[in-house]
């Protein structure tokens, strides 16, 4: 009993000091290559928090491979991977497509990361290969080495010939689940799926037009129900954002003039690990 005043004591004082808690979050986090022992728990937000307990999702299921296993980042809450393993199921039965190729969700105890991204911190985000998963036996080196396709032209105004119908409804299967909060996809792809769909548009509203995202969509769930502690993104703009993705495409092909008093942009500071939720000290830990 004592001992372990004593052992918690320390541990407390070894955490508080400031040396740790001024660290950059991205090398304490990026050095970690297992999960904590604890609970599943997201802490803070998708672009500042980090991920107790997280799981990690298998290399090979049977309708996904996830790819570039050399970053170790195919760990996730487990409501993630529920969702990967339904929605690759999904995507098995569709023509061409016999799964998913799974990109990154988060590191294994999440935070932020020392490449890349600066979401995908609490194990709720993941990336999703456009690239038809054909093949389900890929060595580590092919999924080092193999890249996914662009869907784009137009520096992403309109989706190219690599885009199919099966994108439409794996994206689509991927909006209606409940868990789904949104999904960031390129701003043709968008304007592609409005005009597609002739039947229910609801789904419509959680694809977000975003920057990039042509070679892969984005699927960012909700905070799990009774979460504490897991903060929210507000939820996208009522209505199915069709026009807003219109007026995103019009923006590429005629580029307003750039706005002489616009500020400079500013410089985002790294998070020190004392910016971010104190339990994610405790993941840490653990
Ligand atoms: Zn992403």
């Amino acid at each position: 009993m004592i001992r372990n005043a004593v052992k918690t004591a320390l541990v407390l004082c070894l955490m508080a000091s400031p040396a740790a808690s001024q660290s950059l979050a991205k090398e304490l986090f990026g050095a970690k290559t297992t999960s904590s022992n604890q609970r599943a728990a997201p802490h803070g937000g998708y672009a500042k928090g980090c991920l107790a307990g997280g799981v990690r999702l298998p290399e090979t299921g049977p309708t996904w491979q996830a790819m570039r296993l050399s970053r170790n980042r195919n760990w996730g809450h487990p409501h993630t991977l529920a969702f990967i393993e339904r929605l690759s199921t999904f995507a098995a039965k569709q023509k061409g497509w016999n799964g998913l190729y799974i990109g990154d969700i988060s590191q294994p105890r999440g935070g932020p990361m020392l490449t890349g991204h600066r979401s995908h911190q609490i194990g709720l985000d993941i990336d999703i290969w456009m690239r038809p998963a054909t093949r389900l036996d890929l060595s580590r080196a092919d999924r080092e080495n193999m890249s996914s396709i662009s869907m784009r032209r137009a520096k992403g105004a309109y989706v190219n010939k690599n885009w199919t119908r099966q994108h439409h409804a794996i994206l689509l299967a991927a909006a209606k689940h409940k868990a789904v909060a949104r999904i960031f996809v390129f701003p043709g792809a968008k304007v592609q799926m409005c005009k597609d769909e002739k039947g229910d548009r609801g789904w419509l509203r959680k694809i977000r037009p975003w920057w990039g995202h042509h070679y892969h969509f984005h699927v960012r769930l909700a905070c799990p129900r009774g979460a504490a502690g897991c903060v929210d993104q507000s939820p996208p703009p009522a209505g199915d954002g069709c026009a807003d993705a219109e007026e995103w495409v019009r923006n590429i092909l005629n580029p307003p003039p750039p706005n002489p008093n616009a500020p400079a942009p500013k410089r985002r500071r790294e998070y020190v690990l004392a910016d971010l939720p104190k339990q994610c000290t405790n993941v840490l830990q653990r």
